[in-house]
């Protein structure tokens, strides 16, 4: 299998994963870009993952339904433009020997859905939309910072080679909250480092590793001790999880 990041509007990534006949792809926001991809590889699509229903992720479904040959997965207890295979937490399902499980990630919206994909000797791919972002996690549109800490909970405790597949490219202004959160963190200022010259050069700097995420994501790291400083002295009202995680979600939201 291989995994492509095909670009569309500002910063959103709509992964493609192909074993050089049948694709997949993941929130097409847009449609021209996907079948640009498609047409390029000469690939047939025959399934389509989505985790929210925001438009930036759904906006392509209705125009590249002629061009599927399967079937569109999507969050069971979300609006959706078409029709698809409502899924929740537990679900499991295969496509071209990929096998899926979902899980249920509530925060960003109500009904927010992960996926992991895996295939026998490779590394897994954790397709988890506006959840978790490298070195930073999505906005909370309809839920809460509780629901956000064990919806992030639940990525962190995957495979640390699990690869991170979120669906923008933010990664560079997440990393400069995190230094601010995190300034001794010599492993995050090296990332920060290796992301810069990424970038500099054209390049993703995703998809990222659920290894990676551990050690540089402040969102998941409410219980480091500097980050729990640092939130203490924005105004946290205390050193549990859920605070240090709302008061760093909150000061990002205005950083
Ligand atoms: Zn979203
Ligand atoms: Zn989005």
């Amino acid at each position: 299998m291989e995994l492509i990041a095909v670009p569309a509007f500002a910063d959103n990534l709509i992964w493609m994963l192909h074993d050089g006949r049948q694709a997949l792809v993941v929130d097409p926001g847009a449609a021209s870009p996907v079948a640009l991809a498609l047409r390029e590889r000469n690939l047939r699509l025959t399934a389509i993952l989505v985790t929210h229903h925001h438009a930036d992720h759904v906006g392509g479904l209705r125009e590249l339904l002629p061009l599927l040959d399967g079937l569109v997965h999507g969050p069971a207890t979300e609006q959706m433009p078409v029709d698809v295979q409502p899924h929740r937490e537990g679900d499991r399902f295969e496509w071209a020997g990929v096998r899926f499980e979902v899980l249920d990630v509530p925060g960003h919206t109500a009904g927010h859905i992960a996926y992991v994909g895996t295939a026998n000797g490779q590394a897994p791919w954790v397709f988890c939309g506006d959840t978790l972002f490298s070195g930073g996690c999505g906005r909370l549109f309809e839920g809460t910072p509780a629901q956000m800490v064990e919806s992030l909970g639940k990525l962190a405790i995957l495979p640390g080679e699990a690869r991170v597949c979120c669906a923008h490219e933010y990664t560079l202004s997440n990393l400069r909250f995190a230094r601010t959160v995190e300034p001794r963190n010599a492993t995050l200022a090296d990332y920060e480092a290796r992301c810069k010259t990424l970038r500099a050069e054209g390049r993703w700097t995703l998809p990222s590793t659920i290894a990676t995420e551990r050690a540089i994501n402040p969102f998941l790291r409410a219980d480091a001790e500097e980050i729990i400083a640092s939130a203490l002295a924005h105004g946290a009202p205390s050193s549990a999880r859920t605070d240090v995680f709302a008061t760093l979600r909150e000061w990002k939201n205005t950083f």
